[in-house]
């Protein structure tokens, strides 16, 4: 944390050079990401340009005072900044030995191109001149000033970036110039007298020579960028609070465009697809840093293995005592640090400098690997693996892949940028990507290059195709973090994106065109590729079968399809957790008994409706006690909200009359009767069977009937757990516990088989949740509970679940609540109540079963509160069923962490 300086104000600049440093690894609240890990590098000896950090503190004294940076900080800077000139034997503003740094954002967590960066700062008129005779190299001397003009002028005075293309651009068609490499110091000095004029134009003032006001301004712009629109939404889209804010690093400029024993790079310490371990990046020879990740030019591979082009491009030929050293400080930092790195570097004239380190991003295919690799390695515990994969990650890895043995329509092939595949629609704007997926329709965002503004278009979009750009392109990166599949740097197609047009060859494609990507080979497709479904690889069960020894919750399903069934058990579901026995209702063919019973206005009619579906719900249930073989399961008895079934189109009432025999104007008025202004807290869960217990024997006859047949035939011997819905006196457990056992008794002497069974109760109103002792109470009272969080939020909260979304969205944006309580449970209210349930019920029955199967038993941050009051099993849709068990692993894993008494820090 902040220190108090000798002058009792808290200290706000670290200074770090090669071999000292006045931060570490273990500061980045305080120092932002990069600034913590250019600290600790410092120290380690590694090759860091001298700089200096200034804090998220005073990012927060910024905003307080309304985008002003204290007065007092000029000192501070000034002082640290005189250091690093002496230590790199220059001076800021020195027209002979000018200073030159970089001014770089840099917060808690990584936000890979979200806020603003300025390079050579320190250029002006004079010391421009300074540059030239000192490096001996005028051309290259302008060029870093246009590119400092350009850079201030957008980031730090709003001068639109676009006005700078267009001069080079102008200039470089008029005087017959391809690339930028072609223009000579006069041309650069030409642009420069341009881009000036078009600042003071633009801006109203000139660009400033004052290398001071250089400074502060670019810091200002530094903290402004905090907030951004796209690094608002990137912190939206990734969970980081509003309120971290960023330091400010400044570092002494090294440069990779000195000729051509010089380059620019980044690398990964492992391959971020795969988890290979192999060094994985790309440089640009002769070029400054963003080149790379701006994804302008298609950059050159590290290795020779990577090579795209001539074997000799590669780092490794071209500059081979470089990369030798990038290796050894590779290793370095991986041992440092213990995992994979993501590193930017610089060679200026041959010798190397490294600008940055920080935790790469990966897929998740990725990080499975790299986390049982360095477990193998030894540079990580079996645990710490386990707590490395983010649970929600998981769901990239259900991707489907194309299928190789099917025909395709290839019209292109660009990097394999992040895996999976997809198919949709061509969209050529993020905004576009956005409208039509809030239709529900699938996209590809299609791109030249993508900028850091694209985010929130990628993050709608199925895919992401570009045109330029290289593996570690913004567009490549993001696309990873966020499990899209993504090719980049396909070069051969032509994207017009204000025509709307992309062409492949002869062919032209337009928006709302389908097409389909390969983000693991590649290639893109005309039209939708025929998919597969997802392999699971062999580190993902090693990571499986690890969280699975580390966990203490049971992981079940809600299914009641044999197909959802099947699905979360090859997940590894441990039973099932709620059968919602209306979805076995909503079938054609079942609907119409099931209305007919709805609707029956006596006991006859509804009986006769009841003997239509009682075989075919003992089928269905004999089914899934066939596929859980032995495994418990939760079926849960009638729960439908009446309004999901009632026939409301007259087809629907004529069929239904006459299965009835009725009069279709008396069905009509029937309908009518039953109708309710709220039927999500009207007639259902145990008020129907307490109504109408036919229902409720017909369900539990098919329940053990379908019990002892599936025993019978597959010898596993099943247990069957009967849960009564929506239940909030004691008394209406009891009534239908009464129906339960008399018919199940009845079912077992007929057949002559006796099983055990449990029956239990859904705790999902408040009600129940406080008189949970007088639910569980007894030999008589319920067997187990399982939180129904769903309709426990509802009612907690009084927000109905059907018409939560725009009261929801109102709240998150005017932070009444940070997340939906839909998703996540609100700890503070419901999970109160969840803890009281759980207490009441389990001090009165010690062996009561507790579980949970709202939707939030497949939110790891739920998932973590369930750990933590000790229930016994969440149970998640079949797809979330791999991420429960992981987030149940780590959540026992950090309970347990954090019960074991922590080392003291003399210890550490
Ligand atoms: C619940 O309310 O949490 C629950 C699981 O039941 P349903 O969603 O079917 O109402
Ligand atoms: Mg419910």
């Amino acid at each position: 944390m902040a220190q108090p300086d000798t002058d009792g104000k808290k200290k706000w600049v670290y200074a770090f050079a090669p071999g000292r440093a006045e931060g570490g690894a273990d500061m980045s609240e305080l120092l932002g990401g990069k600034g913590a890990n250019l600290a600790e590098m410092a120290t380690l000896g590694l090759p860091v340009p001298p700089g200096f950090t200034i804090t998220t503190e005073v990012c927060d004294a910024f905003f307080a005072a309304g985008n002003k940076l204290p007065e007092a900080l000029k000192a501070d800077v000034t002082k640290a900044l005189d250091e690093v000139g002496t230590t790199v034997n220059a001076h800021f503003g020195d027209y002979k030995r000018p200073l030159l740094v970089s001014v770089r954002s840099g917060s808690r967590a990584s936000m890979p191109g979200m806020m603003d960066t300025i390079l050579n700062l320190g250029l002006n008129d004079k010391t421009v001149e300074g540059l030239a005779a000192l490096t001996g190299d005028a051309r290259f001397a302008f060029d870093s000033y246009r590119r400092f003009i350009q850079m201030y002028g957008d980031v730090v005075l709003g001068v639109d970036h676009g006005a700078f293309e267009d001069i080079l651009e102008n200039f470089k068609n008029l005087n017959g110039f391809a690339a930028d490499t072609d223009l000579d110091e006069e041309s650069w000095r030409e642009i420069i007298a341009d881009y000036k004029a078009a600042i003071e134009r633009e801006h109203g003032k000139p660009f400033p020579q004052d290398t001071g006001e250089q400074l502060w301004g670019a810091i200002a712009a530094v903290f402004n960028s905090w907030h951004n629109p796209r690094a608002q939404t990137y912190r939206r889209l990734h969970d980081i609070p509003d309120d971290w804010g960023t330091a400010v690093t400044v570092q002494a400029m090294v440069f990779g465009n000195l000729g051509d024993n010089s380059a620019t790079g980044v690398a990964f310490t492992r391959n971020p697809s795969t988890g290979e371990r192999e060094i994985f990046g790309e440089y640009l020879p002769n070029a400054q840093g963003e080149d790379v990740v701006a994804g302008i030019r298609t950059p050159q591979p590290l290795t020779s293995k990577g090579a795209r082009e001539a074997p000799g491009t590669a780092l490794e030929s071209a500059m081979p005592r470089a990369f030798n050293e990038l290796k050894e400080i590779f290793d370095r930092l991986e041992r440092h640090y213990h995992d994979m790195q993501d590193v930017e570097f610089t060679v200026q004239l041959g010798t190397l400098w490294i600008l940055q380190t920080r935790s790469g991003k990966r897929t998740t295919e990725a990080a499975l690997k790299i986390a049982v690799d360095l477990a193998a390695e030894g540079l990580i515990s079996q645990d710490e693996a386990i707590l490395r994969i983010e649970p929600a990650q998981l769901d990239q890895l259900l991707h489907p892949a194309i299928d190789p043995a099917a025909e395709h329509d290839l019209i292109a092939k660009g990097l394999p940028a992040s895996p999976g595949a997809a198919s949709g629609e061509i969209v050529f704007h993020s905004e576009m990507a956005e409208a039509l997926k809030a239709k529900g329709r699938d996209v590809i965002l299609v791109r030249s290059e993508t900028s850091p503004e694209d985010v929130q278009g990628m993050h709608a979009a199925v895919g992401i195709l570009t045109a330029r750009g290289g593996m570690t392109s913004h567009a490549a990166v993001v696309a990873r973090g966020m499990g899209r599949p993504c090719v980049s740097g396909a070069g051969t197609l032509r994207i017009d994106t204000n025509a709307g047009t992309m062409r492949a060859g002869a062919r032209i494609f337009k928006s709302g065109d389908i097409v389909s990507i390969d983000g693991s080979t590649g290639r893109v497709y005309a039209g939708k590729a025929k998919m597969l479904p997802p392999q699971l690889s062999g580190t993902f069960a090693t990571v499986m079968q690890w969280a699975d020894g580390a966990r203490r919750m049971k992981v079940r399903t809600n299914a009641d399809t044999p197909r959802d069934a099947r699905q979360a058990r090859e997940f590894g579901a441990e039973g099932i957790g709620l059968c919602r026995t209306e979805h076995m209702f909503f079938e054609e063919g079942r609907i119409l008994a099931v209305r007919e019973m709805i609707c029956a206005e006596d006991e006859e009619g509804r009986q006769q409706a009841l003997d239509k579906l009682l075989p075919v719900q003992r089928a269905d249930f004999e089914e899934l006690f066939e596929i859980m073989a032995g495994l418990p399961i939760t079926i849960r008895l009638l729960d439908p909200p009446l309004h999901e079934f009632l026939p409301h189109e007259d087809r629907e009432a004529a069929q239904v009359a006459a299965a009835l025999g009725m009069d279709l104007m008396r069905l009509k008025a029937r309908v009518a009767e039953l109708e309710e202004f709220n039927p999500m807290l009207g007639f259902r869960g145990c008020r129907l069977g307490i109504k109408y217990p036919e229902i409720t024997r017909m369900q539990v006859r098919a329940i053990f009937e379908a019990a002892i047949n599936a025993q019978k035939k597959t010898g596993d011997a099943v247990r069957p757990e009967v849960m009564v819905p929506f239940v909030a006196y004691r008394r209406e457990f009891d009534v239908l516990r009464e129906v339960i056992i008399s018919t199940a008794e009845a079912v077992q002497r007929e057949l002559g088989v006796e099983i055990p069974y449990d029956v239990g109760t859904m705790i999902e109103l408040p009600r129940a949740a406080l008189r949970a002792a007088d639910i569980a109470r007894g030999p008589a009272g319920a067997d187990f509970f399982s939180f129904g969080t769903n309709d426990l939020t509802q009612t907690a909260l009084g927000l109905s679940r059907d018409d939560a979304a725009p009261i929801l969205s109102n709240y998150l944006e005017h932070e009444v609540i940070s997340t939906d309580p839909f998703v996540t449970i609100d700890q503070g209210g419901v999970g109160e109540l969840l803890k009281i349930g759980a207490e009441r019920g389990r001090a009165v029955k010690p062996d009561l079963k507790t579980g949970i199967c709202g939707e939030h038993g497949g939110d790891p941050k739920s998932i973590a509160f369930f750990e933590s009051i000790g229930l016994d099993y969440i149970s998640c849709s079949p797809y979330r069923v791999p991420i429960a068990r992981l987030a149940a692993a780590q959540a026992a894993i950090r309970l347990r962490d954090a019960g074991k008494p922590q080392p003291s820090p003399e210890q550490e």
